[in-house]
C-alpha cells in the first residue's frame, strides 16, 4: 500500500514538472501573430514494475473479496439436531477420520446435561440453536416464544464457550410452523434460520436405511441448492455414519460447517 501511494505521488510530480516547462517568449514581428505549435515531448513511461505490482495487488484483493458460492462447490453440510448426547464423542471421532466439519443444533436441556461435549464440539465445529422445549405447542405459541427459546440457547452457549452463534434451526423444520411473522421476529433478533435440503429420516428408520434415503434425495436435488443433510445423534445414525461420509468423499465432496456468511437455505413456506 505504501509502495502504491509513493508510486502515485512520484508519477504526479513528474507529470506536473513536465507540464510546467516554460516556453521561450517570442516577440512577434509587427503584423504577425504567433501560432503556438504543438509541443513535442518524449512520452513519459512508467517503469513496468510500478504498474504490474499494483495491478496484481488489486486483482488479488478482488479475488479475496468474492462471496462464497457454495452451490458451485462440492460441499456437504452435515447437520446434527437435538444434541449434545452420549453419542457426541463417537460422532466427533468419525468426523475427524474424514477431516469433516459439521454443524450441531443444540437443545438447552442437553447442553446443561453435557457441557463438556459442547465445549469440545465448539473447538472444531459450528453450534447453532434448536430451542429449549422441542414441543410444537410450546415453542410455536407465539413469535416471542420462538425468539426467547433461541435466545436462551444463545446465552447458555456463550456462557459455556464464549461463542455467540446466531444460527438456528426450527424444531420439525420451518414449514409450516414458522409463519412469516415468526420468521421476521427471529430475523429482527439477529438469528439466521437454516432448514435442510435432504432429510435423512434417521428419526423414522432408526437403522441403515437412512443412507439410501439420503442418496435418493441427493440424486433428485436441484443443482442450485446446497447439500444440507438433516441427521440426529441417534446410536443407529452414528453406526452407519462412515458409510454416508464415504459415499460423498468418493464423489469428491468436502464436509464443512455452516457459517453466518452463507446465504441460509429455508424451505418454501
Ligand atoms: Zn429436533
Amino acid at each position: 500500500m505504501k509502495h502504491k501511494i509513493f508510486s502515485l505521488i512520484l508519477l504526479m510530480i513528474v507529470l506536473v514538472l513536465a507540464g510546467c516547462k516554460e516556453q521561450p517568449i517570442v516577440q512577434a514581428p509587427a503584423g504577425f501573430h504567433i501560432i503556438k505549435a504543438p509541443i513535442e515531448r518524449t512520452p513519459f513511461t512508467v517503469p513496468i514494475d510500478w504498474i504490474t505490482i499494483d495491478i496484481v495487488d488489486e486483482i488479488v484483493e478482488e479475488i479475496d473479496s468474492e462471496p462464497i458460492k457454495h452451490v458451485d462447490e462440492k460441499v456437504v453440510y452435515l447437520t446434527f439436531d437435538d444434541g449434545p448426547s452420549k453419542q457426541t464423542e463417537q460422532i466427533l471421532q468419525i468426523l475427524a477420520d474424514y477431516d469433516a466439519k459439521a454443524t450441531f443444533f443444540y437443545l438447552v436441556p442437553n447442553m446443561i446435561e453435557f457441557p463438556d461435549k459442547v465445549r469440545e464440539v465448539a473447538m472444531n465445529h459450528t453450534i447453532g440453536h434448536h430451542g429449549v422445549s422441542h414441543n410444537k405447542e410450546i415453542i410455536y405459541r407465539s413469535a416471542s416464544s420462538v425468539v426467547e427459546e433461541m435466545m436462551e440457547g444463545q446465552d447458555y452457549l456463550y456462557e459455556l464457550t464464549g461463542i455467540s452463534s446466531n444460527l438456528i434451526r426450527a424444531p420439525f423444520g420451518s414449514s409450516p410452523y414458522m409463519v412469516p411473522e415468526y420468521k421476521q421476529a427471529v430475523r429482527d433478533a439477529g438469528f439466521i434460520l437454516w432448514d435442510w435440503t435432504i432429510d435423512s429420516r434417521d428419526w423414522q428408520y432408526r437403522d441403515g436405511r437412512y443412507i439410501d434415503e439420503v442418496i435418493t434425495q441427493y440424486e433428485k436435488l436441484s443443482s442450485d441448492k446446497p447439500v444440507v443433510i438433516l441427521l440426529h445423534e441417534h446410536i443407529e445414525t452414528v453406526e452407519h455414519l462412515p458409510t454416508l461420509l464415504n459415499y460423498f468423499a468418493q464423489k469428491g465432496y468436502t464436509f464443512r460447517s455452516l457459517n453466518e456468511s452463507l446465504p441460509a437455505y429455508v424451505n418454501p413456506y
